[in-house]
């Protein structure tokens, strides 16, 4: 992409092929013969952390860049040989001369990351031999191949906004993370889906433009949170002063020992959880501190009516979910809620408890569409989870495509819940009078005469 503009209905993107900078070892060379302009109604700037979709919007970024050079060493074992089975899962090496972290990584490749001193220089770090020697602390060197060997420094910010009118930016353009706790990607990835689903509201189903100002709301404080813990590991695992490393020797090996405090270390929940903050998030809001509204549902294992065990989120697969905790939901909804659900593309799930399900006949509920399935909470998960947010058999849940509680409701007020996403989502549909608004952002709602989808869902 070479260059960007946007007005009130349109992005216009001009692009041209080119060849990278193969990790910023070479300046880019763009081939201006193949150069093309195309428009779009929305421009997402996923282009690193050297953004150009964020920089040509004027956009700073906030937080620190760390002097600190660490080496990355990529391997994979030789064919036939198991050279990493002896190393624990996820290891931060506290050792002051040579503070290191140990992780696998997918497709069964290991990494290494080594602290340099101030006076070794890059050139010296990549070199095989030292590579080599730092290696073979951990694996023998002649049973691994080096797949990538790099000298960086990195950054832990934040973009002080994450969208301008129609263009957004989104993973590495929007915050960096230090890649010590292996989340950088990982938040991008959230971002993602957090965008992806709003995108299509917007585009496919009329939805108002302002529901994106909740993208960097309900995204900022998380990723926020993974570069604050992702720094602190850093520091926790860098420390060169022999007093100071001392202390935190104690200090760690004694909290490993706490029951309960040493297995919540182990198993990394010190991790962030993501949770929306409170009236920072598209979603009914919560009724006490610990609702589950604008928090993520649980991803057990769960059983099809034909006995096959599932992810739940491939289960409930794409778009919205409306959860009936052993019922079945359209049963409690009325004819407009299930309209503007199915205009929706979503769902309708009930969710029976371990042994809860009917046998059926033939030409039941299961056989009524791909907008309906049943499953079998066996693990027991998600009805702890339905009790956790105060929902007994009978009530209803929806999740929004991204698997964020948006709300839940019992008996009548199901249908209620289903105006509330309407209203939140600002679907043209639930205004009857025509009206046109702006939050100053660009955001313009143009309520439309409301039998317009419900014509299409027909
Ligand atoms: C050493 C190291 C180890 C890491 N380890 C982990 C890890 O274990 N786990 C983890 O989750 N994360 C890790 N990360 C972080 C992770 O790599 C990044 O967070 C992630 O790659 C960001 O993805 P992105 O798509 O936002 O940006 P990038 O991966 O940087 O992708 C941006 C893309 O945009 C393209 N682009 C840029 N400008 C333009 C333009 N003008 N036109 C068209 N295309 C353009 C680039 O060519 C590139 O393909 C690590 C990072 C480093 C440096």
């Amino acid at each position: 992409m070479v260059e960007f503009d946007q007005n009130a209905d349109t992005v216009s993107v001009e692009h041209t092929e080119c060849q990278g900078t193969d990790y910023g070892k070479r300046t880019p060379e763009s081939d201006p013969r193949t150069a093309e302009r195309v428009r779009a109604k929305f421009l997402v700037g996923c282009d690193g952390g050297r953004s150009i979709v964020r920089t040509n919007l004027g956009i700073d970024m906030t937080g620190t860049s760390f002097p600190e050079r660490w080496l990355v060493v990529d391997l994979k074992a030789k064919d036939g040989v198991d050279a990493f089975r002896h190393l624990p899962y996820f290891n931060f090496v506290c050792d002051p001369e040579l503070p290191s972290v140990s992780c696998p990584q997918p497709g069964g490749h290991h990494r290494f990351e080594f602290m340099l001193h101030d006076a070794q220089t890059k050139e010296e770090m990549e070199d095989p031999e030292t590579v080599r020697r730092h290696i073979s602390r951990y694996v023998d060197p002649d049973e691994v191949e080096v797949l990538r060997k790099l000298v960086y420094t990195f950054n832990a910010v934040v973009a002080d906004r994450w969208r301008v009118g129609r263009i957004l930016i989104a993973g590495d353009a929007a915050h960096m993370t230090p890649q010590f706790i292996g989340q950088g990607m990982n938040s991008g990835v959230r971002d993602a889906d957090n965008l992806s689903w709003k995108l299509t509201a917007i585009i496919k189903h009329g939805a108002s433009q302002s529901i994106l100002n909740s993208y960097e709301t309900e995204r900022r404080p998380h990723a926020k949170a993974m570069i604050d813990l992702s720094v602190f590991m850093k520091s926790f695992v860098s420390l060169r002063n022999p007093l100071a490393a001392s202390a935190r020797n104690i200090a760690i090996t004694t909290a490993l020992r706490v029951p309960g405090l040493g297995g919540w270390i182990r198993s990394a929940k010190v991790k962030p959880v993501p949770r929306f903050r409170r009236d920072a998030y598209l979603g009914l809001p919560r009724r006490r501190w610990w609702g589950l509204e604008g928090t993520l549902a649980p991803q057990p294992d769960v059983r099809t009516y034909n006995g096959r065990h599932q992810r739940f989120d491939d289960a409930l697969g794409l778009g919205f979910s409306v959860l009936g905790y052993g019922v079945d939901p359209r049963s409690v909804l009325d004819d407009d809620a299930q309209l503007f659900l199915r205009m929706l593309g979503a769902r309708f799930v009930t969710v029976y408890p371990l042994g809860g399900r009917p046998q059926g006949e033939p030409g039941d509920a299961r056989a009524t569409g791909d907008d309906y399935i049943d499953i079998e909470d066996h693990t027991g998960a998600l009805c702890r989870w339905f009790a956790k947010a105060g929902l007994c058999v009978g009530g209803v849940a929806v999740l929004r495509p991204d698997r964020y509680l948006f709300g839940t409701a019992t008996g009548p007020g199901a249908n209620a819940l289903v105006g509330d996403l309407v209203r939140r989502l600002n679907l043209p549909t639930i205004r009857p009078v025509p009206d046109i608004r702006s939050d100053g952002n660009g955001d313009e709602s143009v309520a439309a005469a409301p039998s317009d989808h419900l014509e299409e869902a027909r």
